[in-house]
């Protein structure tokens, strides 16, 4: 049998981009548009018709919204559904509608011109409100605005809610993937995106293949186009052949092989051939996630980005529905402990307001943004304490560059605990507090950070942008970001040597964690916690089993005196063939 490289180099018919998520699926294409609506400005000579078209625009926006709507409550928590049920009451609102009418009488113009006009001035007002909420909101009138129009256009419903297809896009954000999991989408290809874009990160936690970066795939794949998702090595096959379909038909049974085996290994500890114990934690992403968190065999939450309870809610939720949120999910995972991070906002996620900066990625993200805000950090940090009474949850502070960071969200920490003394109000008084180690400027001075907080925890995704100085999420300069570049490597020992220094513990909850070609490298420069996907877990378990620690710390040695990123990997590979290890890769 052909193996990939046979497979690839013999077809024209691929497109190739970046693996972003693995495994293998076979589907038929989705297109997916946010479509930019031509408006029609013209005048009309009968009103009376232009009423009855806007009238019947309107049933069928309803008739469309009530479908979404009654999907929503099947399948996502009431707080996102009602989004939908705000909707439908704004089709139904009279004066609105009236209004509207009113116009098409007066001005005697089409009406989705009329519609545009009047909805947008709503849209206007929301947007410069400068409120989250407020502008959340706006997007879905103007959601509502271009459903009215399109039907108006009499254009065909690109339903979002298509089930088992593979969704095809310039860019997905990860509100969009989220929406799409839920409809059992098969897979992602993306135009844009890099490995750790949050698109990226979120179908690795969904656990649904992806493929970003594909610059033309938006071009070369057409809507029913049977296509084959490689999120293993990032290609994507259009109409394939027999043999390739055959082919990769016999791949996803061997992957279904490979993760019955890997069952065996949830119950197993991550411990290497001489006895050194890894600890192996989950990042959770997604709120349903947590379920796979408690059968991938991980020990506990080594990063819970809260940010996606912005993402789902599309705003900030009041301290009850916080401190409701992360009281369920530190009871779900007790005796375990969860790392919960304060809102890391600003950059390519969540945003407050309209502003906008030239470089998002160094601008106000982070801590940075919630020193800004002191109010929102103090709600969350109110929250995050009055679920810890069991004592299992810590917190991390993201994107910390300076001492005074720590020292400022500390004060506000401290006042927060002290209200909740004077209200009597029960919470763990020795909350452990760490940071991420993902600025260049904490690496370098990280025992300096270690000894102001209780842990470190390494985001190598947003370290490794830094460091390379390359935007983690440009699919242009993907091949500049490189995980095993010396500099990282070396980085990532000085920040081990650090924490080691200061006496307190350090972990990794950056992608890189989850690389099973970075495990042994990781584990020999030290890392005791790693912190990944949970579906990764397994995957890492059965490869931290297969070598020593003190081989381990020999290819570290060794790869900390490389000078490229191709002697590291080569490095790395050929202590992978010396311990016989074989990755998923070789496997399938
Ligand atoms: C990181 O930067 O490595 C990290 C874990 O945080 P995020 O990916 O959410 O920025
Ligand atoms: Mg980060």
């Amino acid at each position: 049998m052909k193996n990939f490289k046979q497979i690839y180099r013999a077809s024209d018919n691929k497109v190739s981009g970046i693996a972003a998520a693995p495994g293998i699926v076979i589907g038929k294409a989705y297109l997916f548009t946010k479509e930019k609506l031509e408006i029609n400005h013209s005048g009309i000579t009968d009103v009376n018709d232009a009423k009855k078209n806007f009238k019947e625009a309107l049933i069928k926006s309803k008739k469309e919204l009530n479908k979404i709507f009654a999907l929503a409550k099947e399948k996502m928590e009431d707080t996102r559904s009602a989004i939908f049920e705000a909707q439908l009451m704004i089709l139904d609102d009279p004066v609105l509608i009236k209004n509207i009418e009113k116009r098409i009488e007066e001005e005697k113009k089409q009406p989705e011109s009329i519609v545009d006009d009047e909805i947008s001035k709503y849209i206007g007002l929301m947007k410069n409100s400068h409120e989250a909420y407020m502008n959340e909101r706006a997007h879905d009138i103007e959601d509502i605005k271009n459903r009215i129009i399109r039907n108006l256009q009499k254009k065909r419903w690109q339903s979002r809610i298509v089930n088992d297809v593979i969704i095809i896009s310039v860019s997905l954000t990860p509100a969009d993937m989220i929406l799409f999991s839920r409809c059992d989408v098969k897979g992602f290809v993306t135009d844009h995106g890099g490995l750790t874009s949050h698109a990226a990160i979120i179908s690795r936690s969904l656990n649904i293949p992806a493929v970003v970066g594909a610059h033309d795939a938006t071009q070369k794949i057409h809507d029913e186009d049977l296509i084959i998702v490689d999120g293993f090595h990032g290609y994507v096959i259009i109409n394939p052949s027999q043999e390739q379909l055959e082919f990769f038909k016999q791949k996803q049974i061997k992957l279904i092989e490979l993760q019955k085996s890997l069952d065996e290994f949830k119950d197993k500890k991550a411990i290497t051939t001489d006895g050194r114990e890894v600890t192996l934690r989950a990042n959770v992403d997604v709120t349903g996630e947590i379920d796979i968190v408690k059968t991938s065999g991980a020990h506990g939450i080594g990063l819970y980005r809260s940010e996606q309870v912005l993402d789902e809610l599309g705003e900030f939720p009041e301290e009850d529905e916080q401190a409701r949120i992360y009281t369920n999910l530190a009871s779900r995972i007790y005796p375990e402990t969860i790392t919960i991070r304060v809102f890391d906002i600003g950059g390519d996620k969540f945003k407050i307001g309209d502003y906008v900066e030239p470089n998002p990625f160094l601008g106000l993200r982070g801590i940075r943004l919630l020193l800004e805000n002191p109010a929102i950090l103090k709600t969350q940090f109110r929250a995050i304490l009055r679920a810890s009474t069991n004592k299992n949850i810590q917190m991390m502070l993201p994107m910390v560059t300076t001492i005074a960071e720590v020292r400022d969200a500390k004060k506000i920490l401290a006042e927060s605990k002290r209200e909740l003394k004077n209200q009597n109000i029960p919470f763990d008084q020795d909350i452990p507090v760490g940071i991420m180690v993902e600025v260049p400027a904490a690496a370098v001075i990280a025992e300096i950070f270690a000894k102001e907080v209780d842990f470190l925890s390494i985001g190598t995704n947003d370290l490794i942008q830094y460091l390379m100085a390359v935007d983690r999420g440009n699919d242009l300069v993907s091949n500049l970001y490189q995980e095993f570049n010396p500099t990282v490597v070396r980085t990532l020992k000085h920040i081990v040597a650090e924490a080691q220094k200061a006496n307190k513990p350090v972990s990794i909850c950056g992608e890189m964690a989850a690389d099973t070609l970075a495990i042994p490298l990781l584990v020999g420069l030290g890392l005791e916690e790693l912190s990944m996907s949970p579906a990764t877990i397994p995957y890492a378990k059965r490869i931290i089993r297969y070598f020593a620690y003190e081989d381990a710390k020999i290819l570290a040695g060794k790869c900390s005196t490389c000078t490229t990123q191709e002697e590291v990997i080569k490095t790395i590979e050929k202590f992978f063939k010396d311990h016989s290890i074989t990755r998923t890769r070789q496997i399938i």
